[in-house]
């Protein structure tokens, strides 16, 4: 404890703390830092933003320390909301004035009154996240913790500081943070507070998609994202907020043969793909790669159950699904899609000769993302069978080292065909016509396979022989 209190002081150094505490005394104001930034000096993890809670008006402090700090200091003044931000270097300070909060069951919209302190920590969410440590002389550094946060924080629990039916109905948004900070921080969720979850899961409905999305991103991006998606599943809320999740679930028999779980495979890549990259759209390659299994699933008396085109479809699934989510629909939702429409490639690759044209024609299609592809690929192989797993991931490598030799030789991986359509419809006086995409497919191909090199005159040959057999006449030289 003695070690801890050294460590906050010291944590309390920097960032303004003590011209903050400076200035609430002279205004004659009670202030703390309060929250996430405190529970993440006991984790020893670092955060940036800090909040600050004042008994009064959080507005006029902070804009009577703006002053205090001069022309560098950029202050937000959001008056609907009673908040107030300083920005002063790499500083990010939020001033808010302390408040009680009270919800009617009939509107999502709380009555927000003036408040203490107690009142203050009252409408927080987890009684780690309520954590306040005081910034006026005399108490400076002192510890405000009603709800016993600390020795939660030291057994891993989270729980709410009130009646969670209460703290969930109120803003069933909780609910995603309690699993967001479980697969975050590694904690647990108290027993009475994850019942509260099943009971009120219904509830997620009045959330926006927004900020339901923010909490999902956290859970893709920590550092065992499984742990989040269990909870989500065990609690019935991933059924209502991303139900192609859910429909991986299980396994089916026929003529005693059974399938693998998806769900569960799909968590496992999930987290074999977050031990080795933070890239979170890599990660949500993995969370989707194997969406269309249920959709394309057949029982073949003679192959047993196969998933035909899983890949494609999946890829052809996603931006319905980034749409209902509110993720962006931008290049990283084509990211998402090529590394699920490509998933098959290596390892079928590896499961054949491992020709000079196949790296090339994966080369081809992967481009700039053919290692993030193939570290998915690595990720996808979950078999619980040692040899199998030595086999594949032996067939990997051999696959990374022609991917290497080729990549050095043809530099395949952004190339343009050396001959555009612009100029095959110039030379041949065509307009754009299937001919034109003819020839230039007929070039490509014959790069990809290793029958010309990449090089305009070699190509420019092939062209003219091609043309020629169609019949065409050269117009232009
Ligand atoms: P992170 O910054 O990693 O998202 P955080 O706990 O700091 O985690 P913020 O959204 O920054 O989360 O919120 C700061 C604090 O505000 C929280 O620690 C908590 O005390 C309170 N808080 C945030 N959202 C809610 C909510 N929905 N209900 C109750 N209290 C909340
Ligand atoms: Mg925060």
């Amino acid at each position: 404890m003695e070690f801890e209190r050294r460590e906050i002081l010291n944590k309390l150094k920097g960032k303004l703390f003590h011209l903050v505490g400076d200035v609430a005394d002279e205004m004659g104001l009670e202030c703390y830092v309060i929250g996430g930034y405190v529970r993440d000096i006991f984790l020893h993890r670092s955060s940036k933003d800090v909040d600050i809670v004042v008994v009064g008006s959080g507005i006029s402090l902070a804009q009577a320390i703006a002053k205090r700090l001069g022309k560098k200091a950029h202050l937000a003044v959001f008056k609907n909301f009673g908040t107030a931000q300083i920005k002063y270097f790499d500083d990010e300070i939020e001033f808010v004035g302390a408040r009680k909060e009270s919800y009617r069951s009939d509107s999502r919209k709380p009555i927000v009154e003036d408040g203490t302190l107690s009142d203050d920590q009252n409408r927080r969410d987890f009684t780690i996240n309520a954590l306040a440590l005081c910034l006026n002389k005399g108490r400076y550094g002192e510890l405000v913790d009603p709800f016993n946060g600390l020795s939660d924080m030291e057994n891993l629990i989270i729980r709410t500081p009130l009646d969670p039916d209460v703290t969930f109905s109120d803003d069933p948004l909780r609910m995603m943070r309690a699993i967001r900070f479980a697969s975050q921080l590694g904690f647990f969720i108290d027993p009475v507070t994850f019942e509260s979850i099943e009971r009120n899961a219904e509830r997620i409905k009045i959330v926006s998609k927004e900020r339901i999305v923010d909490e999902l991103n956290k859970i893709v991006a920590s550092p065992r994202p499984s742990i989040g998606f269990e909870l989500l599943e065990l609690s019935g809320l991933l059924a209502l907020i991303f139900p192609e999740l859910v429909a991986l679930k299980g396994v089916e028999t026929r003529d005693g043969i059974g399938h693998k779980d998806n769900f569960l495979h799909t968590l496992k890549v999930l987290d074999n793909v977050a031990e080795r990259s933070d890239n979170l759209w890599l990660r949500w390659s993995a969370l989707l790669h194997d969406i269309a299994k249920p959709a394309t699933k057949r029982f073949d008396f003679k192959l047993g159950w196969t998933f035909h085109n899983h890949n494609f479809i999946g890829e052809k699934m996603i931006p319905g699904i980034f749409r209902a989510m509110k993720l962006p629909l931008n290049e990283k939702m084509k990211f998402v899609q090529k590394m699920v429409s490509l998933h098959m490639r290596p390892i079928v690759l590896s499961e054949e000769d491992v020709t000079d044209s196949a790296v090339r024609r994966l080369l081809f299609d992967a481009g700039d993302d053919i290692e993030e592809l193939m570290l998915l690929c690595e990720a996808d192989i979950t078999s619980k069978n040692p040899d199998k797993q030595r086999r594949f991931l032996q067939n990997f490598r051999l696959v990374r080292k022609k991917l290497k030799e080729i990549e050095e030789k043809d530099r395949i991986r952004n190339f343009q065909p050396p001959i555009t359509g612009e100029e095959i419809m110039a030379r041949f006086g065509l307009m754009p016509c299937r001919e034109v995409g003819v020839l230039k497919t007929a070039i490509k191909d014959a790069i990809l396979d290793g029958e010309i090199e990449n090089d305009y005159e070699q190509a420019n040959r092939l062209l003219l022989k091609k043309a020629e057999e169609m019949g065409l006449k050269v117009v232009k030289q």
